[in-house]
This record gives C-alpha cells, sequence and structure tokens, in this order.
C-alpha cells in the first residue's frame, strides 16, 4: 500500500496562521515581535533562505530587520554587529545565516549572540539545553520534524528511531529531541558501514545526508515512517531530497515529499522561536524560567 504523504505545506500554514493569533495578542499589549537576520557575502542559495525568512516575518505580522554585510567583512564588524542586535529591544531573535566566509570563526559569532535571542538555537548553552532536556530554543529544522511526526499520530517512545546524517544543525539535535521523546536511537553518517543494516530497522526513519538517491525501498523497513530532510538540486534544475521518494513510498506507511515536507516547516519554526522569544521577553509565557519546551498545538491527521 503506498504510503500517507506528510504535508509540510499545509502543516506550515496551520501553524502561520496560529502565530498571526499570537502576534494579534502581542500586539494588544504594543509589542511587535522582531527577528534580525545577518548575511554575511552574498552566496546566492544564502540569499534565497534569508528572503524565505523575511517574507514569513512578513507573512505572520513579526518585524524582519536585515543586516547584509559584505563578504569582506571583518569577523569584529560582525561581532559589532550582534552586540548592537542584542541590545536591542526591539530585536526578539537574531540569525546568522550560514555558512559564513571562511576567514569568520563561526563558532565565536554564534556564541556572541544572546542565548534569548538565539532563535536559531546554535549557541553552545542552548546546545547544552539540549543535551539535558531542557531546551530553551529547539533547533528549527529537527523541531520541524518532530511536529511533522506528530501529525502522523504515533508515539515516538520505544520506537527504533534511525537518523541517518550527524551534522550540528539537523542529524545531531534530531537525535537528542527524540532520545528526549524515549525512542532507541541510532545515528548513522559517512563513515557508517553498510547503512541498510541500520536502516532497515527504522519504525522512523529520518535522512539528512544531502545525498540524492541514497535511501531505496530495500533500505526501508515495510510500514515504516520516512522523513526525508534533504535538499539536492540536480544537473537537470530539479530539486529532490535523499530519499528514493517513488519507490520507498510503496514501502513505508508515511513519507514527506520534497520539496513540500521539512523544507516549509524549518521557516516556521524560526517564527515559532521569534515568538517563544517574544513571549517570554514580556513575561507572556508560562515556560520563563526555561524549564519547558511546550510545542504549538499540532493536530494529528487522523483527528482531521
Ligand atoms: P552536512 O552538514 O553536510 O551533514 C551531512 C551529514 O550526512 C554528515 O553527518 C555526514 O556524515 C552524513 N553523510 C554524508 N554522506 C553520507 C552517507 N553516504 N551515508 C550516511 N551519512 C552520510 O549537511 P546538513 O546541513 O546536516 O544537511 C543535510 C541535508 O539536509 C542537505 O541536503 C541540506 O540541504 C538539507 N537541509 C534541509 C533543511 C530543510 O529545511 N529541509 C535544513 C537543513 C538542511 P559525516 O558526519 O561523517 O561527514
Amino acid at each position: 500500500m503506498a504510503a500517507r504523504i506528510i504535508d509540510g505545506k499545509a502543516l506550515s500554514r496551520r501553524l502561520r496562521e496560529e502565530f498571526r493569533g499570537r502576534v494579534g495578542k502581542l500586539a494588544t499589549q504594543g509589542v511587535v515581535p522582531g527577528l534580525a537576520v545577518i548575511l554575511v557575502g552574498d552566496n546566492p542559495a544564502s540569499r534565497v533562505y534569508v528572503g524565505n525568512k523575511v517574507k514569513a516575518c512578513a507573512e505572520c505580522g513579526v518585524a524582519s530587520f536585515h543586516h547584509a554585510l559584505p563578504a569582506e567583512a571583518s569577523e569584529a564588524e560582525v561581532l559589532a554587529c550582534i552586540d548592537r542586535l542584542n541590545a536591542d529591544p526591539a530585536v526578539n531573535g537574531i540569525l546568522v545565516q550560514l555558512p559564513l566566509p571562511p576567514h569568520i570563526d563561526v563558532r565565536k559569532v554564534l556564541e556572541a549572540i544572546a542565548v534569548d535571542k538565539d532563535v536559531d538555537g546554535f549557541h553552545l548553552y542552548n546546545v547544552g539545553g539540549l543535551v539535558v532536556g531542557n531546551t530553551i530554543f529547539p533547533p528549527c529544522t529537527p523541531y520541524g520534524v518532530q511536529l511533522l511526526l506528530e501529525t502522523t499520530g504515533t508515539e515516538v517512545a520505544g520506537k527504533n528511531v534511525v537518523v541517518v546524517g550527524a551534522s550540528n544543525i539537523v542529524g545531531k539535535p534530531m537525535a537528542l529531541m527524540l532520545l528526549q521523546k524515549e525512542a532507541t536511537v541510532t545515528v548513522c553518517h559517512a563513515k557508517t558501514r553498510d547503512l541498510a543494516q541500520h536502516t532497515i530497522l527504522a519504525d522512523i526513519l529520518i535522512v539528512a545526508a544531502g545525498k540524492p538517491g541514497l535511501i531505496v525501498p530495500r533500505m526501508v523497513k515495510e510500514g515504516a515512517i520516512v522523513i526525508d530532510v534533504g535538499i539536492n538540486r540536480l544537473a537537470d534544475g530539479r530539486i529532490v531530497g535523499d530519499v528514493d521518494f517513488a519507490g520507498v513510498k510503496e514501502k513505508a506507511s508515511w513519507i514527506t515529499p520534497v520539496p513540500g515536507g521539512v523544507g516549509p516547516m524549518t521557516v516556521t519554526m524560526l517564527i515559532e522561536n521569534t515568538l517563544r522569544s517574544t513571549e517570554r521577553a514580556h513575561h507572556l509565557r508560562k515556560d520563563d524560567d526555561y524549564q519547558d519546551c511546550e510545542a504549538p498545538a499540532v493536530k494529528a491527521h487522523a483527528d482531521n
């Protein structure tokens, strides 16, 4: 039986609608949430990503402040820009678009962002929060995946989850989040021997390697949930994920498409984190003491 599609676009739409309501509530208190985006250089893909983030802000009523610095900008200039934004009360979230030019120390830049404005969740403090299960800002892509999984109505606790990819921005935080939800998590990477012997055991398979066609049907367990984080542009211009969608959808129970699966959710969760930050700054959240990480309400497909 063909898999059901996990529709990231539809969930994003629903969440953004909910965000507009939260923005409206903030407006009654004279508060406008603000997200600052710093782009260094003119990497075309980065420009597109920043454009999408600015557009999503406008759609939800969040103010965006775009800081474009030239590729030759020094590390000190980037740090000074972050300092100004840390001190600006109109800014509730700060995002530095990666990658940065090679002369800039990425860690130094990420550590300079105020922890309570680190809406990407990449500051060491936030990463540490994730490790001990006390997240301040869940990193956007894995956070989006977590909500997509919730829409399937599947209980994650006790499931075998295999994450293919171990990057700091997707694979590792994804594994930590699902471990926190009591899944049994295996993380695979480029040096994993015989990838298929791991993936075939997955009740939930999450793939974030950046390798088109990496996951083929024989590597997937019948009835598995398959989440494809990969975004790859082929020579003919098509955008595909890391999973052979046409083949794997005949074996999986649920699958995300590319595009239209994880991608839209990443930007949506950035807005969620910005609202979360704004509500905390104005004492409008219960988790001001950063004790929990409550996801916005997600309706399971089964309820629709
Ligand atoms: P990355 O930093 O390049 O990391 C890729 C990870 O995959 C690494 O851990 C690497 O292993 C592993 N890997 C590479 N080849 C592999 C193979 N043959 N078998 C098993 N593991 C393999 O990439 P990333 O930033 O995590 O992004 C991964 C993909 O997700 C990319 O396609 C990216 O465009 C996409 N992405 C999508 C979104 C979204 O919103 N949908 C957001 C972020 C990223 P090593 O650690 O051993 O090198």
